[in-house]
């Protein structure tokens, strides 16, 4: 790996590529901005000498997806060094086709890899939105799931390190900031602390009142009142929630290992009642063995019932090492796909209704790129003025043509 990146007009550039979850877009963030000031300069597949991918390994499909993608690279730039990073990596020990392959335990060894970069220019963000990692693994046993085996039990990143990366971030002006983890809820309990999230988040309004922060993902089951009171209340927290909640059928979230689904209700209409224009979504899958019509009823029935405003909907993969993948009375393949598409097609009709709702009214949205902003309750927003990405700006909303809102920029 020595000579990575010193022979062509392609030295000092870099490309990343993320996969997955959130997690692992703050990870490819962290990166990216220590790279830059090693004096790498990011670029596109096509200009960079190397090609970091930082792989998910979810679902089969997402094992898939990255074998397809290295080929891709390599037809496209074939002198890139292309270096597979995570979870992909754990599961498999190597990606075939990368010239190196790193497990998430030495992931950021890549950093002492790339050496000696020359790019003085002007640093440029990757995303217009921050993403913090401050918990990592995960101490359940969803039995779909093949995180906790890939990423260990539950780690808490310490505050001084979240401020540090916090102080970095604020650098780099970004005004949007996404708290992710595997598990968030379970923040701080490595550490010994009780109530360790909302501990957390306190803190860090304490000490960066001007950042809003989006939360990624939270598991319902774990939402204590005073957490919820807080997530509800502070200004400090974006009005968007989203839900980890995969099913409503009892029996199916006893399969999943989920508990029993008790509360999803009341939880999603009090999040509404205290906070109307909040975007709340739903992660759910169909097709988990055993799902019979009458199942997927109770859940369509409850996503059609619950003033839920997305869902993002997964067809059950079974992944190998796991004991879903293990159970009998698995579902053919069309069958979940007819579900997800039911179940998708729900999805987007309560989005547009949501987003209905929002014409006449002021959000305040971080601009995503040119034209383009996301609000604070997870809706696109399309505007005219020339706006710089990353700042947030309050709009009135004039009007909907599906899928995005339409904005004017108020200041
Ligand atoms: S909560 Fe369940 S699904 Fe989420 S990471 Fe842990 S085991 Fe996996």
């Amino acid at each position: 790996m020595s000579n990575i990146g010193k022979s062509s007009e392609k030295r000092f550039k870099f490309s990343l590529i993320n996969q997955g979850c959130r997690l692992n877009a703050a990870e490819s963030q962290r990166l990216i901005s220590s790279l830059q000031k090693k004096g790498w300069k990011l670029a596109s597949p096509g200009e960079a000498g190397v090609i970091l991918i930082n792989t998910c390994t979810v679902t089969h499909r997402a094992d898939a997806d990255l074998r397809k993608l290295i080929r891709r690279l390599r037809r496209q730039n074939p002198q890139a060094r292309i270096i597979a990073l995570g979870c992909y990596v754990d599961h498999y020990g190597k990606a075939e086709g990368a010239d190196l392959s790193l497990p998430n335990p030495q992931k950021m060894r890549v950093l002492e890899l790339l050496r000696n970069g020359e790019f003085k220019g002007k640093r440029k963000r990757w995303k217009s939105r921050g993403f913090l990692k401050v918990q990592e693994g995960c101490d359940l046993a969803c039995t779909y799931c093949i995180i906790p085996k890939v990423r260990g039990r539950s780690r808490s990143v310490p505050l001084g390190k979240i401020r540090e990366e916090l102080e970095e971030l604020l650098k780099e002006e970004y005004q949007e900031v996404i708290l992710t983890g595997i598990h968030l809820e379970s923040y701080g309990r490595d550490l010994g602390e009780k109530q360790g999230l909302l501990k957390l988040l306190r803190s860090l309004e304490i000490y960066y009142p001007e950042i809003r922060f989006r939360i990624s993902s939270l598991d319902p089951r774990f939402l204590n009142p005073e957490l919820l009171s807080y997530l509800l209340s502070s200004p400090h927290i974006m009005p968007s929630f989203h839900l980890s909640l995969q099913h409503r059928s009892a029996k199916i979230l006893r399969l999943m290992g989920r508990g029993s689904g008790e509360g999803f209700e009341e939880l999603i209409f009090k999040i509404k009642e205290e906070r109307p224009e909040a975007g709340v979504g739903a992660d759910f899958i169909v097709g988990f063995p055993g799902e019979t019509e009458e199942d997927f009823s109770i859940l369509y029935r409850f996503a059609r019932e619950v003033p839920l405003t997305y869902f993002h909907v997964f067809s059950f993969s079974p992944r190998k090492g796991t004991r879903a993948a293990e159970m009998r009375a698995k579902i053919p393949e069309r069958i979940s796909k007819k579900r997800a598409a039911l179940l998708r097609g729900l999805g987007r009709r309560k989005t547009e209704e949501f987003a209905r709702s929002m014409v006449g009214k002021t959000l305040e949205a971080t601009v995503i790129k040119e034209g383009e902003a996301l609000s604070e309750n997870y809706l696109r927003v399309k505007f005219d003025e020339k706006l710089p990405p990353g700042r947030r700006f309050i709009f009135k909303i004039i009007g909907f043509l599906s899928p995005y809102l339409r904005g004017i920029s108020q200041g």
